[in-house]
């Protein structure tokens, strides 16, 4: 399937010929602050599926200590997607246009929520990070 994103202000596009790949939203104190949110929304992508469209040279990065990053409209501040070693790795979910086949799995750190969330009943959430699947 081809999914297609944009930022607030429409000058940074994207394109995905795939699919996104486990969804889900993290209430970290920092996923808080890197996503200006109650907590992030953010499924991985294929590399080599993902193409920018437009607006390439507006992106703006924050890589982090360990290599991973987050990349932004410069014009209006959207987050788009992260990058780990300077590829793509995944979308942030407010990004993206229409409906991506995909809904967030899983709730995670939700022991660190915000004291003024509201988590909803009936999601998958753990205090901490998921376990790993085999
Ligand atoms: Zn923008
Ligand atoms: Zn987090």
């Amino acid at each position: 399937m081809t999914i297609t994103g944009e930022c607030f202000c429409g000058k940074v596009t994207y394109q995905i010929d795939g699919k996104l790949r486990d969804a889900r939203s993290c209430h970290c104190s920092r996923c808080r602050k890197a996503f200006s949110a109650q907590a992030s929304a953010y499924a991985l992508v294929e590399t080599d599926e993902f193409q920018w469209l437009s607006g390439e040279d507006q992106l703006t990065s924050y890589v982090g200590k360990h290599g991973f990053g987050l990349q932004f409209c410069s014009k209006c501040g959207s987050t788009l997607c992260g990058i780990f070693d300077e590829k793509i790795h995944g979308v942030t979910l407010g990004c993206v246009n229409g409906d991506p086949k995909i809904e967030i799995g899983k709730h995670i750190y939700v022991g660190s929520k915000a004291s003024w969330e509201v988590m909803p009943k009936d999601v998958l959430q753990y205090e901490e990070n998921a376990p790993k699947q085999d």
